[in-house]
């Protein structure tokens, strides 16, 4: 990276005041932030040359105080069901130990990008690949929304309006409550309508259950909530969500319950990973049943994706069946998250890489085998 690089503001990631008072900043008028804003977020131009309407003079400017820098793509895969699972290079000087990953799932009518908050996590669920990662750093505010930007881009996003990406859930690799201020200014921007224009049901935030950051969400914003609970009781969730020590069961479902009021929102749903023997029995589901029946809540049954050196199995298709069964007949809602892009390991949890090459490294304090590109 040269000095000029390193010094060059990033405009994605920049709420549309901010990016104004940039423009204002160079001696341009405020209305140059708009059209800016159009060639970003309307068109996925990241080259100010290509900018037609700005001027040569602004152009030439920008080119050299200001960049639309999304994260490198180290790899891009394409599954057998129309998957798609880019490797990412977030900071320019960032090894390819610190690569994150995003997955775009097309389904009929709508496209979702699953986007990741953090490199790694120090939350240590046990059952996840990035949890027994570690925790690595905190993704920008830039690297969160470069990498919609960057899939509206690679998935030919017309110039008309249409995008590829119409939905957007933080499920990838991180915590998000655990960077909420690079996290809330990408909130606001996917749903702001000179932004990523997105409806506040069509973005998702992923939580394991971190109540007070809960708490100042209902405060700040108003995207749809999914909790990550796996387990009806403390005991049991003390082992898998080992952040339920903190915040026990019954304080999360109060933060749920008001993050529902506040925000007039119509549900909250329940991500439950299905681990085989250790979670998925009848007992269970009367359990959660109990919690959750006469809330606005709705389960997703998520069959647990195996990684090297998990203890844990996916629980038997008939088991997760009749488990959403029980649900049902209880009076909660449940569906089976169906798995996809099994192929290219880009399924919850697996996101850490394909294997090629073997390589340590250091993270943190911790050395860790992490699995990377060749
Ligand atoms: N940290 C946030 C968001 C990222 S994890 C959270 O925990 O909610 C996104 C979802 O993937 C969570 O529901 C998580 O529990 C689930 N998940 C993690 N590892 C998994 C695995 N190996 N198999 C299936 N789902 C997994
Ligand atoms: Fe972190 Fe979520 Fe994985 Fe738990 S499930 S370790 S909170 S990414």
């Amino acid at each position: 990276m040269t000095d000029a690089a390193a010094t060059r503001t990033n405009l994605l990631g920049l709420a549309p005041a901010e990016l104004e008072a940039f423009v204002v900043s160079l001696g341009e008028k405020p209305y140059r932030a708009r059209q800016l804003l159009v060639w970003m977020y309307k068109r996925w131009v990241g080259d100010f040359e290509a900018m037609t309407d700005l001027g040569k003079a602004l152009r030439a400017r920008l080119a050299e105080v200001a960049e639309i820098r999304p994260p490198q793509i180290v790899s891009e895969h394409a599954s057998a069901d129309g998957t798609r699972k880019w490797l990412l290079r977030a900071g320019a000087s960032d090894g390819l130990e610190q690569a994150i990953e995003t997955v775009f799932i097309p389904e009929v009518g709508r496209g979702t990008l699953c986007i990741s908050s953090q490199v790694g996590c120090a939350l240590d669920c046990a059952f996840c690949s990035t949890g027994a990662q570690g925790f690595n750093r905190n993704l920008s505010t830039a690297e969160i929304v470069g990498q919609v930007w960057l899939a509206n881009q690679r998935l030919g996003s017309g110039s008309g309006g249409d995008r590829a990406v119409t939905n957007v859930v933080l499920m990838g690799m991180g915590e998000p409550l655990a960077n909420y201020r690079a996290v809330l200014p990408a909130l606001a921007l996917f749903l702001d309508d000179r932004g990523f224009d997105l409806s506040r049901r069509r973005v998702t935030l992923s939580t394991s259950g971190l109540v007070p950051q809960i708490y100042k969400l209902a405060e700040d914003t108003n995207v749809a909530l999914a909790v990550s609970l796996h387990a009806p009781n403390d005991a049991l969730r003390n082992e898998l969500v080992p952040i339920n020590r903190r915040h026990p069961i019954a304080e999360l479902l109060e933060a749920c319950w008001h993050y529902l009021d506040a925000q007039n929102g119509r549900s909250i749903t329940f991500e439950y990973v299905m681990l085989d023997g250790v979670n998925d029995q009848p007992e269970h589901s009367r359990e959660l049943a109990a919690l959750l029946v006469g809330h606005d809540a709705k389960v997703n049954l998520i069959p647990f994706n195996p990684f090297p050196g998990n203890r844990f199995r996916r629980s038997p298709r008939e088991v997760i069946e009749a488990f959403r069964d029980d649900l049902n007949s209880r009076g909660v809602t449940a569906t089976v998250r169906r798995t996809r892009g099994d192929d290219i390991d880009a399924a919850c949890g697996q996101l850490a890489g394909r294997v090629h090459d073997r390589t340590t490294v250091r993270l943190g304090n911790k050395m860790i085998a992490v699995e990377v590109e060749a």
